[in-house]
């Protein structure tokens, strides 16, 4: 940043952004149209062309801005990513969650950290690009509900695919302290639904227990969850290095003596290469359709098992050469590289070909949290790693 004053100013601005998007009560799954109008907004009067892409309620939205190239575009594009959803407030909190506070070197808030605080920046920082002789085009990509397993950026990806944006390197603003996130592993959630007969207990045959059948179900993951142990990559980087399974939580059944016609089975499994998450499916479908199904059809012909698709987070893969994390590494000196055990859209832009970096202000720590918060100086790093991108963003 030129001159002492700009970067205090770029700061102020930075803060008042991110005031300004706690203020949006943007929780999962709810509307967050205001958020995207006012981002939307900031961008456009700075010259941005953008596009929306919504869920099929046209209730939650993602904005995909570009501040364009000035003159020939030489460089690879770069998109500053970030999820405009929170997670829930529980009871507890010192201060007003969607009333940001300062206390001290820390910003309180929902979302401080997790992630608005990298959205304020990059909202903050745009008027620098769009003044900038750009030799590449500068893309903000802001999702909705990625804390409910990446429900939002998925559609995204579709459309830019359609776009024909497949290259280019992205900085996915997730708290790590500024550190280099190159890898995580997948996250697929799942719920599965049993419809059995009800009846009376005491005569069992007659009806089909939903509850019986899901506990089978169970017992069936839990049998393959050491399967998927023994698959275990050798040189896996993840700790554990096996994809994990868990279930979540069974739920049905009204009285000891009925037997309970509906049951749901929420579980999910974190696979460290995407052939296991394919495998686990595979084999649990393949026992609910050809071994439970038929069984409990003998009783009731309109026997059901269904399994929902919550979400599927892709894993974020470690590459050997990676453009994002290179460049991360010689604007912030930080050659190290780690892997995370939290999910994100990483694996999404990956997967399209974009090379991809997780690294943004705040930590971890605190996301989720009752009293989340982000330490002021995180938001003033991030600034200069967007003031590096500037730098490497402009002809020599
Ligand atoms: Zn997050």
């Amino acid at each position: 940043m030129s001159t002492e004053n700009n970067s205090e100013l770029l700061f102020d601005n930075s803060v008042r952004i991110l005031k300004d998007l706690i203020a949006f009560k943007t929780i999962s799954g709810q509307d967050n149209s205001s958020l995207i109008d006012y981002c939307d907004e900031i961008l456009k009067k700075l010259g941005a062309t953008s596009f929306r892409t919504y869920d099929n309620e046209k209730k939650r939205v993602n904005l995909f801005a570009t501040l364009k190239a000035k003159n020939s575009k030489t460089k690879k594009p770069i998109i500053l990513s970030g999820h405009t959803d929170v997670v829930p407030v529980s009871k507890g909190w010192c201060t007003d969650p969607f009333t940001a506070t300062v206390k001290g070197d820390k910003l309180y808030g929902r979302g401080a950290c997790d992630m608005k605080g990298f959205i304020a920046c990059a909202l903050a920082y745009a008027p620098i690009y769009s003044k900038s002789n750009l030799d590449r085009d500068i893309h903000f990509s802001f999702t909705f509900d990625e804390e409910t397993a990446c429900q939002g950026a998925p559609i995204l990806i579709e459309e830019l695919k359609k776009r024909d944006i497949k290259d280019g390197i992205c900085i996915i603003g997730e708290p790590t302290n500024m550190k280099i996130i190159d890898a995580h592993k997948g996250c697929y959630e799942y719920t599965t639904y049993f419809k059995g007969l009800a009846g009376h207990s005491s005569a069992p045959h007659k009806g089909v227990s939903a509850v019986e059948y899901a506990s089978k179900y169970v017992n069936k993951l839990i049998e393959l969850r050491e399967k998927l142990k023994s698959r275990a990559p050798k040189d896996s980087i993840f700790d554990p290095p096996y994809s994990t399974l868990s279930i979540g939580g069974v739920f049905g059944g009204i009285a000891h003596n009925v037997i309970a016609d509906k049951c749901h089975v929420n579980w999910e499994t974190r696979p460290v290469v995407k052939e296991d998450g394919v495998f686990l499916n595979q084999e649990i479908d393949k026992y609910a359709n050809e071994v439970l199904l038929p069984e409990m059809k003998k009783v009731f012909s309109n026997a059901s098992i269904e399994k929902d698709i919550i979400g599927e987070i892709v894993g974020f893969d470690r590459v050997n050469k990676s453009e994002a994390c290179e460049l991360i590494s010689s604007l912030t000196g930080d050659n190290s590289r780690q892997v995370v055990s939290f999910g994100t859209e990483a694996g999404l832009f990956q997967e399209i070909g974009i090379s991809t970096v997780v690294c943004g202000p705040g930590s971890i720590d605190q996301a989720h949290k009752i009293d989340e918060f982000i330490i002021l100086d995180e938001l003033k790093k991030c600034l200069n790693l967007l003031d590096g991108i500037k730098v490497e963003s402009v002809p020599n």
